[in-house]
């Protein structure tokens, strides 16, 4: 079965339906996988020791405060390099910016992005760019097993879920592998409110909903919870709801889910202008363009 039969093959046995983002939603693991995992190896796979600053500057930037904040790994890489290859610095140093046109072609071509599809992929073309992005991100991911443990879901997360769980059909709706899903969201007991832990290998966030909850229930009985542009993107293209979690006030975010947001949205009043006002403030936290364009 592949792992879009899994989402396809979900049949509803709650009225509701409600998907989670993981990193810097359910868990605030954004800063140390970003600064301690990610950022690293991006500087040391690619040599950008030269424009170290600038490269970190940037990489935190796509990654963790812009409307960019959250997306998928191999496509942080390509916007990192554009926004990296317009900066004074790299300029003013005559720095190199490597070629990343096979990564690229690849992300055109595929939405599965993550290193399953990457492995097939470069076992067939064979690429010494390809082969850099995939032990990059092998890597990430051994750096994160290592270090990223021992950080407990934010505060009202496993209360909120509880509450749920007779309610609503849960699924975690993310861009992580998932063999770390699956690590944070035992390590913690919570993966048993989940009917399936959704990653990078089963597609983009869009597609996790389409498959598992698009047309099964009621469009306002689905509710994407998540903290970054990408997951309010993925219930829009949907038509579902989505409540957000504000980056920097996760705690408030998710405590005012319990008390107001899981009533709201259980009885038919979260849609309207309760949502837009919440999705209106969070939209104006996340820039388009960095601060130093
Ligand atoms: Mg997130």
């Amino acid at each position: 079965m592949t792992n879009q039969d899994i989402l396809l093959n979900l049949r509803p046995d709650r009225n509701y339906f409600v998907g989670i983002d993981s990193d810097g939603c359910a868990f605030d693991t954004m800063e140390i996988k970003q600064k301690e995992c990610f950022c690293p190896n991006f500087i040391k796979f690619w040599g950008l020791q030269p424009v170290a600053t600038a490269a970190r500057q940037t990489w935190e930037f796509v990654n963790l405060y812009s409307k960019h904040r959250g997306t998928n790994r191999f496509l942080a890489v390509i916007e990192t390099f554009k926004l990296l290859s317009e900066r004074k610095e790299v300029k003013d140093r005559n720095f190199i910016i490597p070629d990343i046109s096979a990564l690229l072609e690849w992300t055109r071509n595929e939405t599965r992005l993550g290193n399953p599809a990457l492995a097939a992929y470069a076992a067939e073309v064979n690429d010494p760019e390809i082969d850099r992005v995939l032990a990059w991100s092998k890597k990430v991911n051994e750096d994160i097993s290592q270090i990223v443990f021992g950080i407990p879901p934010f505060p009202f997360v496993k209360e909120s879920l509880e509450r749920l769980k007779d309610h609503a059909d849960m699924m975690v709706v993310s861009q992580t592998p998932g063999e770390a899903l699956k690590r944070e969201w035992e390590e913690h007991d919570i993966d048993r409110y989940t009917k399936i832990i959704a990653g990078q290998e089963f597609g983009t966030k869009s597609e996790h909903l389409k498959f598992a909850a698009k047309g099964k229930y009621p469009d306002t009985h689905i509710l994407m919870i998540g903290d970054a542009p990408g997951d309010l993107k993925a219930a829009r293209c949907n038509g579902v709801l989505f409540y957000p979690i504000n980056p920097g006030s996760e705690e408030i975010s998710w405590e005012r889910f319990f008390k107001f947001g899981i009533n709201r949205f259980l009885t038919q009043k979260y849609f309207g202008d309760y949502q837009d006002k919440l999705i209106a403030d969070f939209e104006k936290l996340l820039p388009e363009k960095p601060h130093w364009a």
